[in-house]
């Protein structure tokens, strides 16, 4: 492994700003587009948007029919927020063995890692049998823009397994909650403070909603996933002290444990918004769904995730029960398209994503990269083995 190699293509994709919105990721895939090329790994990219493109780089194996492994990552990050940073968020600073800066650990440094891992597969000459093939995707911090472009635009097919490097702390997570975003939005009819009752107070409308929407019965338990959350994470409405609101708006973030609860949220949201305009005069609503994703799981029998748990256990001793995240991931489009594996591996740890002062170890990502290779490893012999099997079956 070259560790410098990888550090210093991390530490100038932190440099690219590629803040979403708006993303403007087409100057950060151009730049591992001229890097990786000079490696002799092919790579392309894909317009999505003006100024936002999808990257695909691929290392070929021996047999183009055989299931290709899949890397997946997204090239935008968050905003940098309100609170102070102590260090430049696009400086890239290092640190006692960490590099700072803005999407250091969601997700910059997984894509290093992923890349690194293809530059020694191909420097090695190692005796690869299907392509692997690492998908950069856009958009994915705010609607998975990228991952659905990179579907309709056939980045990839026929996948045998897609390990997405979103930061696990070197955990293998098999599933991950999914997200309901939903903005409602009241109206009513402006009055002067001292008579309320000449007007509709917009504000007291979204009261009547929040507090019926608090109280649904949304908690079904996933084993895995634990129980849904909800917060109400914008709100908005009036003009002045002394002015009833004529509009009022919020934005929940509903974090889902089951396909089936996105569905049911949206049901419960409607009647609630119809029972209330039937019970009070002059109550006016209505709502709109910014963002929809399911949640993404695994068939656990699969025998790439056992041998990668094992391996993750022996590595780095993460256990072998299955685990899920918190977050969602582009994976969740992808399962819509594909029945394979897919799976979360990436060094970094969650709790730094989205912060001031993001950083991540650099020790952990060469570990992340040991255990890519390790599970390319893994994948080819699991394809070995199916084939067999399919042998001795027929
Ligand atoms: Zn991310």
């Amino acid at each position: 492994m070259n560790s410098n190699r990888m550090v210093s293509l991390l530490q100038d994709m932190v440099k690219i700003n590629t803040v979403n919105p708006p993303g403007d990721e087409q100057k950060l895939a151009e730049l591992l587009c001229n890097t990786i090329s000079t490696y002799g790994l092919e790579c392309k990219l894909y317009q999505v948007e003006k100024d936002r493109t999808n990257i695909v780089v691929i290392l070929r194996g021996r047999n183009p029919t055989q299931k290709k492994i899949y890397f997946n990552g997204h090239l935008d990050t968050v905003p940098i927020g309100e609170q102070p940073w102590t260090t430049d968020p696009f400086g890239a600073e290092i640190r006692d063995g960490r590099i700072y800066g803005r999407g250091t650990t969601d997700m910059k440094g997984g894509i290093a890692a992923f890349l690194e891992t293809m530059i020694i597969l191909k420097e090695s000459n190692y005796n690869l049998e299907q392509d692997i093939v690492f998908v950069g995707t856009v958009g994915e911090e705010v609607d998975c823009l990228g991952a659905q472009a990179a579907v309709k635009q056939g980045l990839i097919e026929d996948p045998g397994a897609i390990i997405i490097a979103e930061p696990s702390g070197l955990d293998l997570y098999v599933a991950h909650k999914g997200a309901l975003w939903i903005e409602i939005k009241t109206y009513g009819k402006t009055a002067h403070g001292s008579m309320p009752s000449e007007g509709i107070n917009a504000i007291d409308s979204m009261i009547s909603i929040l507090t019926k929407i608090k109280q649904l019965k949304l908690n079904d338990i996933d084993e895995l996933l634990g129980t849904m959350t909800q917060s109400i994470n914008i709100i908005n409405g009036g003009v002045a002290t002394n002015v009833i609101p004529d509009s009022c708006s919020v934005n929940l973030d509903f974090r889902t444990v089951t396909a089936k609860q996105n569905h049911s949220i949206m049901n419960k949201i409607d009647s609630v918004l119809k029972n209330l305009s039937k019970e009070q005069l002059g109550f006016k609503a209505d709502y709109t769904i910014l963002h929809n994703i399911e949640p993404l799981k695994n068939k656990n029998e699969s025998d790439f995730i056992e041998k990668l748990k094992e391996v993750n256990q022996e590595m780095y001793g993460k256990g072998m029960e299955s685990k899920g995240a918190n977050y969602y991931t582009d994976g969740s489009i992808f399962r819509k398209h594909f029945d394979c594996p897919i799976l979360i591996f990436g060094a970094g740890d969650t709790a730094l994503a989205h912060q001031p002062d993001e950083s991540i170890s650099i020790h952990d990502l060469e570990k992340s990269v040991k255990f890519y290779l390790k599970a390319v490893d893994l994948y080819q012999e699991s394809q070995i083995i199916k084939e067999m099997g399919m042998q001795i079956n027929e």
